[in-house]
């Protein structure tokens, strides 16, 4: 089995101690219609910090919210996909961008002293912080962060099949577009996107897709949308069922000594993907499989029976949370 060879990246040129400052260019809603969900794509022009020309497609750099948190002690560090290619927004490294969603729950229990019964509108820190910043804004940065969700250094010895939910999408738009409007030209990889959001109206950088697989026939843009009938009559889809019901057409890829599987989203993604790479018997060059659970069928292991004893190899990459 072929390893991915992957490049060796700049890591923490710029710590928490010490942040540098940012300033936004711009702040667009990335949502394609009428979506109840925010998200942004934030533009951040970082050309007098470490970070310019020093990330990459895949890695992450952190954003410090001003003021302080209800303990009195100073926010911590929240970590953003960059959602550019290596060269930035800009093509020279300068402007970074990332994809930012405004987090409004119901407050719920988080340790024994909260009251259960305190069920008042919470909204998250540091993506209202994001979300809310305008042209001009200075924000406070480190980074850059991740070493190992990135794309092979040949990028023309691979396949990729790319996995993503929600804003999960952020690494997956900037190697997209490394991959395939380089400036030394596109790739003739095969690559398959598949996004899975709650409504269609939730799809992010849908437009940029659609129009990439128009350009570019080895690209294949996919969505499963889970809160929708399906045009079969059926219930909604997630990621790993797409495969599932198109399996003749993803198998190619994924029985190919070539590709690469990328998944970025929700930690619970790696379970249906896991059940469907095994139960397609396509498991072998992505999972280890502890013996244990050999004997018994795959519908049988439970979630946390496959977190524990499957192990993604160097050909599938996680970044869940
Ligand atoms: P979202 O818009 O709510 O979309 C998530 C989609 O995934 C929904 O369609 C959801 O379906 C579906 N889903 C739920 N459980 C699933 C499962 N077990 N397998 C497959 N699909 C499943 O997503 P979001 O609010 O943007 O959240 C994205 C998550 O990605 C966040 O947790 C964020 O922290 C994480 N993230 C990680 C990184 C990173 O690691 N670098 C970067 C960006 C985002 P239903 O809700 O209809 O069940």
């Amino acid at each position: 089995m072929p390893e991915p060879d992957l490049p060796t990246v700049k890591m923490n040129l710029i710590r928490p101690t010490k942040p540098a400052t940012a300033r936004v260019i711009s702040n667009e809603l990335c949502t394609r219609g009428k979506s109840a969900s925010f998200v942004k794509h934030l533009v951040l022009d970082v050309s007098t910090t470490p970070l310019a020309g020093n990330f990459h497609a895949g890695q992450s750099f952190g954003v410090i919210t001003p003021g302080t948190a209800p303990n009195g002690k100073a926010h911590k560090v929240r970590l953003y996909s960059v959602a550019s290619p290596t060269w930035g927004e800009d093509g020279a490294g300068n402007v970074v961008s990332t994809t930012p969603k405004r987090l409004i729950e119901e407050f719920v229990q988080q340790s024994a002293k909260d009251d259960p019964d305190d069920h008042r509108l919470f909204l998250g820190v540091a993506s209202n912080y994001l979300c809310d910043l305008r042209a001009g804004d200075e924000v406070q940065i480190t980074g850059p962060n991740g070493k190992r969700f990135l794309l092979p250094v040949d990028p023309q010895a691979h396949d990729y099949l790319f996995l993503a939910t929600g804003t999960g999408i952020a690494p997956f738009r900037g190697m997209l577009l490394e991959l395939l409007e380089a400036q030394a030209g596109p790739t003739s990889s095969r690559i398959d996107l598949i996004m899975g959001t709650p409504y269609t109206t939730d799809l992010l950088y849908d437009e940029l897709f659609q129009q990439l697989a128009e350009k570019h026939a080895n690209f294949h843009y996919h969505t499963a949308i889970s809160r929708e009938l399906q045009t079969t009559g059926e219930r909604g889809l997630y990621v790993d069922g797409l495969i599932d019901r198109q399996i003749e057409y993803f198998a190619d890829l994924i029985g190919n000594a070539r590709t690469i599987v990328y998944v970025c989203g929700l930690d619970g993604m790696r379970y249906g993907l896991f059940r469907t790479l095994i139960k397609h018997d396509l498991a072998e060059d992505y999972l280890v499989v502890n013996a244990s659970l050999q004997s018994r069928p795959v519908s049988e292991w439970s979630d946390r029976e496959l977190k524990k004893g499957v192990k993604p190899t160097s050909r599938c990459l996680l970044e869940v949370y």
